[in-house]
């Protein structure tokens, strides 16, 4: 048996003086320090926070097809870095897209000796796979993710409303989520662009409304059949109304959103900078004030990186052009630490900070009788870390396989000590090595 303590453990809601106990990887007790069991291994964490491990349920790792973009060591060892203990790959971006059971395999088999954190997966819906999902679904794959517009790869095309109306049946009967990337253009013509390195041309090219009526559209399929649906991403705030109704109506629906939604805004954006460009795009301060309401109201269950790198290449920084450039934002590493930050300033609270990044990502994916909280039963993992220390994100220090990220130079506050996966430690930072001697994670199908 194992104990860990510190004078700022998360329990039952707040921060207290604990000790916790864990064996085989799983929480056994929590106690104090005069009820610890001879015999047993103690760690002393004295005032560092004792959290539960992060759970990320929205990554690109990219691999295999596209490993040069990212792969499963680099992403699961930064994701270590940031105190995650669990991430959920996206379907895209890797080749073959996980739309099938034998692209589900062929990720499986990339696997071996590169899982730092323990790994679930999102499946695919595309045109014409609604004939996989079972398939999928036997395989223990429960999360499905769709776009609603050109995902920017042509091996993950579009659903539009007839592979909608296929699939969510499917996914309706076997009790599993919808995940949606919800940007709908339903215009009839493009406006020519004037200066393809200006930021607020580009905000304005994939406007509000564009996630409205795509948000608006899945809650009209989510009722027709009965299907759980999750907005990834969600951008605009404008949204927020129509979350709203759809749960008073008994839709199924939850959202989610990202540290660069709340953390960088298109009023301080420079132009030319394809480190800032995603999809949907960054908006303005007081959408982002807003981003925030929802999330303090539950109107927003929580918050993930959607860390989506690719090459420096394809970035096409020297161009200055918004259009041409890869869109995505790599942020995996450093999360939490952006997140402490902006919930300081804005004075929300701690039991605020892990409800949004451990216990309500948990509940996606049905993790969340056994990760996503410290408490008996539960697995050991744990992030350690230290929320009044501060860090500068900079290149020396991303272990994402590129170091480009829109936030270059940020100072922010919160330094993870130790992350602890089902009671190893897999990442220190006091030892020269790092991490553990080999990786530990587990597939969680
Ligand atoms: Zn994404």
């Amino acid at each position: 048996m194992k104990a860990i303590s510190s004078s700022r453990v998360f329990i039952e809601g707040m921060l207290k003086d604990a000790v916790v106990l864990y064996e085989n990887g799983i929480i056994t007790d929590i106690v104090t320090k005069t009820q610890i069991p001879p015999n047993c291994e103690h760690q002393d964490m004295d005032e560092l926070v004792i959290m539960p491990g992060i759970i990320d349920t929205h990554v690109h790792i990219n691999e295999p097809g596209r490993t040069d973009w990212e792969g499963f060591n680099s992403a699961t060892q930064a994701a270590a870095a940031g105190g995650i203990t669990t991430v959920i790959d996206m379907p895209l971006n890797c080749i073959p897209a996980t739309t099938t059971v034998a692209a589900l395999n062929a990720k499986l088999n990339c696997l071996k000796d590169q899982m730092w954190v323990d790994i679930g997966f999102h499946g695919g819906v595309i045109p014409g796979n609604a004939g996989d999902l079972e398939a999928m679904l036997d395989q223990g794959v429960r999360t499905f993710k769709a776009f609603m517009i050109d995902s920017g790869v042509a091996e993950f095309p579009a659903s539009d409303t007839k592979t909608l109306d296929q699939a969510m049946p499917i996914l309706a009967k076997h009790n599993a989520t919808l995940l949606v990337h919800a940007e709908l253009d339903l215009s009839t013509h493009t406006a020519a662009v004037k200066d393809n390195s200006s930021y607020q041309e580009f905000l304005l090219s994939r406007p509000d409304n564009w996630e409205v009526d795509a948000i608006s559209e899945i809650i009209r399929l989510a009722k027709k059949h009965d299907c759980a649906v999750h907005i990834v991403h969600l951008s605009s705030s404008q949204a927020l109304d129509l979350i709203q109704q759809a749960r008073q109506q008994q839709v199924k629906i939850t959202a989610e959103t990202c540290p660069h939604y709340l953390t960088l805004n298109s009023n301080t954006i420079p132009d030319g900078d394809s480190r800032f460009k995603c999809c949907p795009p960054i908006r303005d301060s007081r959408n982002q004030d807003a981003l925030w309401q929802g999330l303090e109201n539950g109107l927003i269950d929580f918050i993930v990186s959607d860390h989506s790198p690719c090459t420096p290449a394809l970035k096409r920084l020297e161009e200055h052009n918004l259009w041409t450039a890869w869109g995505g934002i790599s942020s995996l590493q450093f999360g939490l630490s952006l997140i402490w930050t902006a919930i300081q300033k804005r004075g929300y609270s701690f039991s605020q900070l892990v409800s949004w990044m451990c216990e309500k990502p948990a509940k996606l994916v049905n993790l969340q009788s056994v990760k996503g909280k410290i408490q008996i039963g539960y697995q050991a993992d744990f992030v350690i870390w230290n929320p009044e220390q501060s860090q500068l994100i900079e290149a020396k220090n991303i272990l994402h396989k590129h170091k480009l990220t829109a936030y270059e130079n940020h100072r922010v506050y919160g330094v993870v000590d130790k992350t602890i996966l089902r009671g190893e430690v897999i990442f220190n930072r006091n030892n020269n090595t790092n991490f553990h001697h080999a990786p530990t994670g587990k597939s969680l199908l």
